[in-house]
């Protein structure tokens, strides 16, 4: 897959890709589901342990709104720079599958809770505006698991009801993004922003499905279904473009029909015909009344946090750091607490070099989050460094180790003798190996400067690594 995004780079602006996203979030903060007081903690329950007559679509069963839900709908608008409608309905939406018993979903339609709103990414040249187009409430179906793995293969299939009923948020971008490259940002981003509203937990299987329609030069799209990833989301739309470029190569058309994105295979199969709106027969839901939220908006307004452009840009002034170190410490409100936390007792340029170009890079490679690591250690380590007792190696050292072994900077400096070589040790180093190696000495008064790497390395043999390079390297100079 690598090989064929390097190959599709110069292609992609040719062709006009032009990618729309449809985003199905699990509020599954809230307690309970969204038409009834069902609890949403069934993750370590058995199957169909979470259900009641509502959200298993038994006749004469009446759904109640979730009031938190209809807020954090709010909520998440807002943080998407969208208008909140006036007022909101629910409709039906008639289909029947497996996962919906009652033959309708509850849904929105014509007024949906929030529209036209916008999120901010980095583009392959700078900034872009992807714009939002609305996002509406409806209740998740129930799971359908595909025994033997995937829907094409599996003899039979079992339903799980638990995550029927489950308040989903679905945010419908227009088809502004113009590669996968950009599809995965703007899917990290928008998980950045859900983290900071604190109204779903992202770790959760199922918490962030994407659909995601693509055309290339204004032709028909194709949909594909059930992403689980953001890098699935990268790959089923390369795989998507790779396909559909040869198929207008060989003459042949784009047909508008939905697709399943295999994700063991990495290829996208063809599932039914794409419908139309009129197909499903909406109509309003006389069950639930119509919601004037206009009112709301101000008040759920004041509650929003500083969100991560706007804490990006404070970092940036009140800390005096760079660009790409504050976004790289806002890319995730965890990390950014944390950032805070050791500012406030170390120099916080200092802090940021170590939490966002090592600590974090030091994590990634062990899959960690940022709670592997205590704030309190950190501020410890930057005041060894800005006190110059020990090397930047073995500040990096001191990370591995703490990660890999446990224990606090102070404990591991002492235990692994990490202080830095005084400076007399040092002196008296160089007078040794100089006068150790005269043939070294006399190659560099000849002119031979790669003669000093060799005497700064017989230097940092003696003191262990413990010396500072630099400072090495200009006592010997003097001295020679
Ligand atoms: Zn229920």
């Amino acid at each position: 897959m690598r090989e064929e995004s390097l190959k599709l780079r110069p292609y992609l602006d040719e062709v006009g890709v032009m990618i729309g996203l449809e985003i199905h979030v699990q509020l599954n903060k809230l307690n309970t589901k969204i038409f009834c007081g069902c609890p949403l903690d069934y993750h370590d329950d058995g199957p169909n342990t979470h259900t009641c007559p509502v959200c298993l679509g038994l006749p004469g069963s009446l759904p109640v709104i979730n009031r938190k839900a209809v807020e954090y709908s709010i909520k998440v608008g807002l943080a998407l720079n969208c208008s909140i409608e006036e007022h909101t309905q629910f409709y039906r939406k008639n289909y029947y599958y497996p996962d919906l018993p009652k033959g309708f979903q509850i849904t929105q339609y014509d007024y949906p809770i929030a529209s036209s709103g916008y999120i901010n990414i980095e583009g392959e040249d700078g900034e872009v505006r992807i714009r939002i187009n609305r996002a509406h409430m409806e209740e998740d179906p129930g799971r359908l698991v595909h025994e033997g793995g995937s829907i094409e293969r599996s003899k039979y299939t079992l339903i799980d009801y638990n995550r029927s009923g489950v308040a989903l948020l679905e945010i419908v971008t227009e088809p502004d993004i113009r590669s996968p490259k950009e599809a995965r940002r703007f899917l990290d981003k928008l998980r950045n922003i859900l983290g900071y509203l604190d109204v779903v937990d992202t770790t959760l299987e199922g918490s962030m499905r994407v659909d995601a329609n693509i055309s290339l030069s204004g032709g028909s799209r194709s949909e594909v279904k059930n992403i689980s990833s953001h890098k699935g989301a990268e790959r089923a739309l390369l795989f998507e473009i790779v396909r559909q470029k040869n198929l207008l190569r060989r003459g042949g058309k784009v047909v508008q029909e939905t697709r399943h994105f295999d994700e063991a295979r990495g290829v996208t199969v063809s599932l039914r015909t794409k419908e139309e709106a009129h197909d499903y027969r909406y109509f309003p839901e006389a069950d639930l009344v119509s919601l004037r939220v206009a009112d709301w908006a101000p008040g759920i307004a004041k509650t929003l946090p500083e969100l991560p452009d706007a804490r990006r840009q404070r970092f940036i002034t009140h800390y005096s750091i760079t660009d790409d170190h504050a976004k790289s410490l806002t890319s995730e409100k965890q990390v950014a607490d944390f950032y805070e936390q050791v500012a406030a007792e170390v120099d916080p340029k200092l802090a940021a070099v170590w939490i966002a170009d090592v600590l974090k890079g030091e994590l990634n490679y062990r899959d960690l989050g940022i709670d592997a690591f205590a704030s309190a250690s950190m501020v410890q380590l930057v005041k060894l460094l800005a006190g110059d007792k020990i090397t930047e190696q073995s500040g990096v050292e001191v990370i591995r180790t703490i990660l890999d072994e446990g224990g606090t900077p102070d404990e591991v400096v002492a235990a692994k003798g990490l202080l830095k070589a005084g400076s007399d040790l040092v002196t008296a180093a160089v007078e040794e190996v100089i006068s150790e190696n005269p043939g070294a000495v006399e190659d560099y008064q000849n002119g031979k400067q790669e003669a000093v790497n060799f005497l700064m390395g017989q230097v940092m043999k003696k003191t262990k690594g413990r010396a500072d390079a630099k400072e090495v390297r200009k006592m010997i100079i003097q001295r020679i």
